[in-house]
């Protein structure tokens, strides 16, 4: 489907591409570096299936974070509420994304939540399927099933960079193993994740899965029903609460809508029964947020009154 290039979005942009240079590409994985800092674009997906959008929206993204939100689902679909809380909690933290603190100082090791990297890893633990393969394999046709787009996939590069440098994540996995949140060989946990987060699509895939999330699961485009509106009710809660990072008290109250990133500098947003939104920003800000993505939504959120609050 074409989307179209709107001008007023074009304008938004601009403003908000002021704000990259004091941003900077995440390095950590050492594949993304070779992002440009001064890249953002945006795409919106509206439920009657039209799209608008601003920037290079061709340009391929790995999900990094986003994919939690996406393996929640996915986790819940597969093994229910109580199963996947009994492993990750509901609170937000003030910690970074990667911080291992909380883990050694509470009295079990499970992670406060499911978007940051324990939460995260807990939950691709409880993915089902009989190999890595399997279940990566499952995750990928669940993610292919929200874009309507059956031709994605990851890369192969940015997975291996991860994985060859998760030091932090690995440490993260073998706390929860003491603890008993996690049982299976942490090698095997950690390329199932770090493929998961090397998953690769452009804004406009992003923004058509932020409209299924919007429309409470459902894909208006093909009038399928992909994620049950309770799991999809509980995905956004914890986008609004835990999304955006230790920056998600300051983005709710600034733009105020269901959102998250990933330190590749996606944002995938959610505007109930209206539309999705895909945005690529990938110079960062210190908590790991996109720049001008952050900058460009808070625009929006106030000419287009997007908050819910
Ligand atoms: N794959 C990344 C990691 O685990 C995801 C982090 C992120 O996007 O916040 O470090």
């Amino acid at each position: 489907m074409p989307c179209h290039s709107n001008e007023e979005l074009k304008r938004l942009v601009s403003e908000a591409k002021k704000y990259t240079k004091h941003g900077e590409v995440a390095d950590y994985i050492p594949a993304l570096k070779k992002a440009n800092r001064d890249d953002l674009s945006v795409a919106i997906y509206h439920s009657d299936g039209n799209c608008y959008s601003a920037g290079d929206i061709d340009q391929k993204i790995t999900l990094q974070s986003i994919s939690k939100v996406l393996t929640l689902a996915l986790a819940l679909i597969d093994c229910g509420e109580e199963c996947v809380f009994d492993k990750v909690g509901y609170e937000p933290t003030g910690d970074p994304f990667n911080s291992i603190i909380k883990l050694e100082t509470s009295r079990s090791a499970k992670p406060l939540n499911p978007m940051i990297n324990a939460g995260a890893l807990a939950v691709t633990h409880l993915i089902k399927g009989n190999s890595v393969i399997e279940r990566l394999e499952r995750i990928i046709a669940f993610i292919r099933d929200l874009a309507g787009h059956e031709t994605i996939t990851y890369s192969e590069e940015i997975a291996k960079s991860e994985f060859d440098t998760a030091f932090l994540n690995r440490s993260l996995c073998y706390y929860m193993k003491q603890d008993g949140i996690i049982n299976e060989n942490v090698e095997e946990l950690l390329e199932l994740y770090t493929k998961q987060c090397a998953i690769e699509m452009d804004c406009l895939d992003l923004s058509r899965i932020g409209l299924v999330f919007a429309m409470d699961g459902l894909d208006p485009v093909r009038e399928k029903q992909i994620i049950p509106v309770e799991v999809a009710r509980l995905c956004k809660t914890f986008m609004v609460t835990c999304g955006m990072y230790n920056a998600s008290g300051e983005f709710a109250v600034r733009v105020g809508i269901p959102a998250k990133s990933g330190v590749s500098g996606g944002i995938m947003g959610s505007i109930r029964n209206r539309y999705g939104i895909g945005i690529f920003g990938p110079a960062l800000d210190e908590r790991g947020n996109s720049i001008g993505g952050i900058k460009l939504l808070e625009m929006m959120s106030k000419k287009y009154e997007l908050s819910i609050f």
